[in-house]
């Protein structure tokens, strides 16, 4: 091992680094002007390289037939040699010095630091709105399953995990089955569903579909046929509420034009067709325990924001069960569609709901894995959207993983032509493609333009137009696939190296103490092992590197020909750069000894460490930098632990502040302090280098600031508060290796085309744009979505419909250059009812908290909420006047496939991000509202609407599903226990008077009262039950991206009060309305549209 001298500060480094300029964007890593938008000639643009060959000594494949598996042409430079040209020995900038492994200087003197993990503000619960009036607390107090006086407000309840006393460390490495873990516990339950006369599956070639909701009188089954009085509306005299005041906002403000009275009100009608199950009152799960929902009910929304005039007592109420339940909507289509493929050869065809489990098979058109769409028929003119203000957005998850049932894409080479596509629009061949003239050319779909079939790619047509090779190529007959890029689709027209990933590991004071830096060096010692690998590769090819860092960075050496890792020290956080190259990074197996031995030494190098200060840009910047000078994609996964208020670029200083809420400036929260994360995130992009980020902080951070980087490089943000090795180790090692293990596309761009007549106008989710139309991604997982908006740009025809291409250009972990290819067809049409019929909720719901998350950057959230609300009144409205059967304006009548929009919608008004309560930190709402921007459908539908379910009636002879339960506290039997998870949170909440067997054989404890509360794992018991509940939970888990900690909830503990947060049909301690209170303002805002 050298002994050296700790490199003298600043002074060798300090000089320019070439390539290093400040924070241009130079995407292709080589000194020079600014770049222009694209680098990506062939990619977007005229194609100048096109024709070039390949490097010599890379013989293509002639092209393909078409079906070979991924993966099985490897022509892609290996990356050993790719290093060589850093021949300058150790050091590269310069004379740098190497110091032996020792404990860095103490640079500073002690002070104490925060030993106690900070408590956030005592939680006192206020809520926002006026308090609940006593009608409606009665009203909910009936309807309560509960005795005894409902919990207190704990004070100093704080919105994390709470503490545990029981480690639940899991030594199992989740190894190879992590991606084959698709739900398998999700077999639709066949038992449950009660037959139901008027109990339809919605049929989407019946005609418009209404559901109207009359209030139900005393609970008891009526016949389908009867309507009762109107009564939900008689209720509202209140003003006009929420239509003011959001000028600014950016939500659609055209009012549609809702002229005209509805035609007087004719007698009740019982024809609308297909939806009279409410009215016999078996809507949702059987609720046996249920007889009283009692109290009458005010009419009057509580919502916080209106305080209206007080409301005359009227005598009726709204039947929970009469209005339209998550529950029977998932168990219904689950009965309806689950057991049959979904089979894509038809246009405008909508899915199964998220919630269902079915397989797919590609006859043409994308998965709904892929793309999910607001609307499967588009209306054909920009007046009828408007009118019908229903977004048209698809959701888009470009490299989403597959069930283990469904193969992958196929890959495609074509050789060193590359991939055929439009000469106008470049638009790749799709199956949509027409082609003429006998095969010699063909008609593009999407801008009608046509091309030369290129001699190589000429086949004939049989007697239908097809050409005779049609099901033998993927692009012809698949609706997604992948294309082999050409080196005319790389970066400066080279084919990339391999990726690398970088630990770059916070070993100050906190990090240390918490424990945190050891377990993660014993932790990575097995990782290494399990990086992403193509294939069927027998070792992966991406490289490695480690840096720790406080407030000074220290690279190591782990050349795989030295005895014992090197450290240096950069001290000059100012002018970051990498003090070597050859053996920073490298192979995990060749240089496995000197990694371990770093991994061994970290810890206890830092075992005394007193710094309590952290940098943070200039960590990310090393990390960039050390990608740019190995001219390698790659990640950077950071584990970092307080708000970097150390001297550097990037300072950061505690700006929170919660006297803003529900002000003007609310919004300030939510963006960050300075604009310089920004432009290191851009940087990061052009250089293809993706940051995860996981956040280990005892205070606030400034997630809003610090979550730019990975936000905008297409990473994954983790948060572990007040996190302590005892209980919270499984929660991050589940999150690191599955994170570490995850394949990425790296350095990629995403284009999405459509035909004439619409066009993307916006894009949700992670990533960077510096134009209009390309979504930079400097690293993209399949686990992240794209959230795309389309406008009209001109008429729609009915015969064509409507296409989207999305083509995602990108480098795989094997360092493979790759296109994939998903086409999407869909209808449009004249007539609103088409729409209404063909729309998707869970979509929209995705897209609308999307787009509110959005906007809590620019505008109040009271604007924002008030915008949302709008909007889905006029779609309600819109369908109203025109769809629906005329009828007493009393009624509220939903759209089929929108029956749940109301109750979906309030979930996402009540969120922490729209709404918070006491107990949510800025940092809890900066992060969500981060997370929530790439969700997929499922994952927006489970966040926002938890799943519950009863699990004493656990069927456990079979793998079936309990059925679910509402969440709604009323459903909660004392008598039962149950599981709540909402993919990132998992409850189990145990009934007071439950079962001493089931206490017994759950917990093996003799009673309740002895049930530690706050368990965060389950014992291990040898009886059906026990090990039930455990796989339920496991499948659960296994469904999720992230590990959910399980936390045990007693009745009446205080902890319940964390629980009943996720209750979401029920009025909420924030101020958020019930499901039922909500439903009623909605009808009130529709009422005011019509009227
Ligand atoms: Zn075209």
């Amino acid at each position: 091992m050298n002994v050296n001298q700790p490199a003298p500060p600043g002074v060798p480094y300090g000089q320019p680094q070439p390539g290093y300029t400040g924070f241009q964007s130079n995407y292709g890593g080589q000194p020079g002007p600014m770049i222009p938008p694209s680098p990506y000639g062939a990619y977007n643009g005229p194609m100048p390289g096109y024709q070039q060959l390949p490097p010599p000594g890379m013989p293509r494949a002639p092209p393909s037939s078409g079906t070979p598996p991924a993966s099985t042409t490897a022509r892609v430079p290996s990356g050993q040699s790719a290093y060589g040209q850093f021949g300058q020995g150790d050091v590269q900038n310069g004379p740098s010095s190497t110091v032996q492994m020792q404990r860095p200087p103490v640079s500073q003197p002690f002070v104490p630091a925060p030993v106690a993990p900070l408590v956030n503000q005592p939680a006192t619960f206020q809520p926002y709105g006026p308090p609940p009036t006593s009608s409606q607390l009665t009203t909910q107090m009936a309807g309560m399953q509960i005795s005894g006086p409902p919990a207190p407000p704990a004070s100093g309840l704080t919105y994390g995990p709470p503490p545990t006393s029981m480690a639940s460390a899991s030594g199992n490495f989740p190894g190879s089955n992590l991606y084959s873990s698709y739900p398998q516990n999700l077999a639709p339950p066949t038992s449950l569903a009660q037959p139901h006369p008027g109990a339809q599956t919605p049929q989407h070639s019946a005609p418009p579909q209404a559901s109207s909701f009359p209030p139900s009188a005393a609970g008891g089954p009526r016949p389908p046929s009867i309507a009762g009085p109107s009564i939900p509306g008689q209720n509202f005299g209140g003003p006009p509420v929420s239509q003011s005041n959001h000028a600014s906002s950016p939500p659609p403000q055209a009012q549609p034009p809702m002229s005209g009275p509805p035609g007087p009100p004719p007698p009740m009608h019982s024809s609308q067709p297909g939806y009279q199950l409410q009215q016999n009152g078996s809507f949702g799960p059987a609720r046996g325990t249920q007889p009283n929902y009692g109290g009458a009910y005010s009419g009057a929304p509580n919502f916080a924001s209106q305080p209206g005039p007080p409301q005359p007592p009227p005598p009726k109420r709204l039947d929970p069960d009469s209005i339209p339940s998550p529950i029977q909507v998932i168990e219904d289509d689950r009965n309806n569609r689950g057991s049959e493929p979904f089979v894509t050869a038809a246009r405008g065809q909508v899915p199964p709901l998220v919630t269902t489990n079915f397989l797919v098979k590609d006859q043409g058109n994308a998965s709904p894995r892929y793309i999910r769409c607001t609307s499967y028929n588009i209306p054909c003119t920009s007046d009828m959207a408007k009118q019908a203000q229903v977004p048209l957005a698809a959701v888009i998850k470009p490299l989403a993983r597959l069930p283990p049932e469904e193969a992958s894409p196929y890959v495609v080479d074509h050789g060193e032509a590359g991939p055929v596509r439009c000469n106008r629009c470049k638009a790749y061949m799709c199956p949509f493609m027409q082609f003429i003239e006998g095969g010699r050319r063909f008609q593009c779909c999407f801008c009608s333009c046509v091309t030369e079939v290129p001699p190589q790619y000429f086949q004939h047509l049989d007697h239908t137009g097809k050409r005779v090779d049609f099901y033998d190529r993927p692009e012809l007959s698949l609706g997604s696939y992948e294309f082999l890029a050409t080196v005319d689709y790389c970066k400066n027209n080279k084919f990339p190296h391999p990726p690398a990933f970088i630990f770059m590991i916070d070993v100050s004071y906190n990090a240390v103490r918490s424990g945190l830096v050891k377990l993660l060096c014993e932790e990575l010692k097995s990782l290494l092992d399990f990086l992403p690998r193509e294939g069927g590769a027998e070792e992966s090819a991406v490289r490695v590197g480690f840096v720790t860092y406080n407030k000074v960075l220290h690279f190591y050496n782990v050349k795989s020909s030295l005895a014992q890792p090197q450290m240096m020290v950069v001290s000059d956080v100012a002018d970051m750069f990498v003090p070597l190259l050859d053996g920073f990074l490298v192979n995990v197996n060749e240089s496995r000894t000197v990694i371990t031995s770093l991994l061994d030494q970290i810890p206890e190098m830092f075992a005394d460490t007193r710094e309590t200060e952290t940098v943070f840009a200039p960590v990310v910047q090393a990390g960039m930098e050390a990608l740019k000078a190995a001219e390698c994609p790659g990640k950077l996964f950071l584990f970092h632990t307080s708000l970097p208020i150390a001297e550097a670029p990037g300072k950061l200083k505690n700006r929170d502040d919660r006297k803003l809420l529900n002000t003007d400036k609310e919004k300030t929260l939510f963006q960050p302090q300075t604009g310089f994360y920004q432009s290191l995130a851009k940087e990061c992009v052009a250089q293809g280098c993706c940051v995860d980020l996981f956040l280990f902080p005892n205070q606030y951070v400034d997630v809003a600031t610090l979550g730019v980087v990975p936000h905008h490089t297409g990473g994954s943000i983790y948060k572990y508060a007040c996190f302590q090795v005892e209980s919270d180790q499984e929660r991050f090692l589940s999150d690191l290796r599955r994170d570490v293990q995850k394949d990425v596309g790296f350095d990629a761009v995403m284009r999405v085309r459509t035909s004439t007549g619409i066009r993307a106008t916006d894009f949700f989710g992670a990533f960077y744009m510096s134009n209009t139309t390309d979504v930079e991604l400097a690293g993209l997982d399949g686990d992240k979505t794209v959230t795309v908006e389309f406008k009209h740009d001109d008429r729609l025809s009915e015969d064509s419909g409507a296409l989207i291409q999305c083509a995602l250009l990108y480098t795989s972990c094997a360092g493979q250059r790759r296109l994939r290819i998903h086409n999407l067809s869909l209808n449009c049409c004249t007539q609103l009812a088409d729409l209404y019929r063909n729309c998707e909720t869970d979509t929209l719901i995705n897209y609308l908290a999307k787009f509110a998350y959005r906007g809590v950057l620019s505008s109040p959230v009271k604007t924002v909420r008030d915008a949302l609300i709008s909007q889905c009144a006029q779609i309600l409205a819109c369908y109203r006047k025109n769809c629906a059967s005329p009828s007493s304006a009393g009624q509220l009548i939903l759209p089929e496939c929108m029956k749940l929009l109301p109750v979906y919608l309030n979930c996402v008004l009540k969120s922490d991000v729209l709404q918070p309560g006491a107990e949510v930190t800025t940092d809890d709402r900066a992060y969500v509202r981060q997370l929530v921007t790439s969700m997929d459908v499922a994952e927006t539908n489970v966040f926002f609407y938890p799943r519950l379910l009863p699990l004493t009636k656990v069927p456990v002879e079979n793998n079936a599903e309990p059925p679910a339960v509402r969440a709604s506290e009323e459903r909660l039997s004392k008598g039962d226990v149950y599981l709540l998870e909402n993919g990132l949170n998992l409850f189990l909440w145990v009934g007071a008077s439950v079962q001493q067997s089931v206490v017994q054989s759950l917990f093996s404890v003799p009673s309740f009262s002895q049930i530690n509360s706050g368990l965060s794992a389950l014992p291990v018991l040898e009886n059906p039950l026990s090990k039930r509940v455990r796989d339920l939970i496991d499948g659960f888990r296994a469904q999720r991206s992230r590990y959910m900690k399980l936390i045990v909830v007693k009745q009446e503990d205080k902890l319940e009060m964390l629980f009943k947060h996720f209750l979401v049909e029920d009025k909420s301690l924030n101020g958020g309305a019930s499901y039922v209170d909500f439903l009623c303002h909605m009808h009130k805002e529709i009422r005011q549209l019509l009227s």
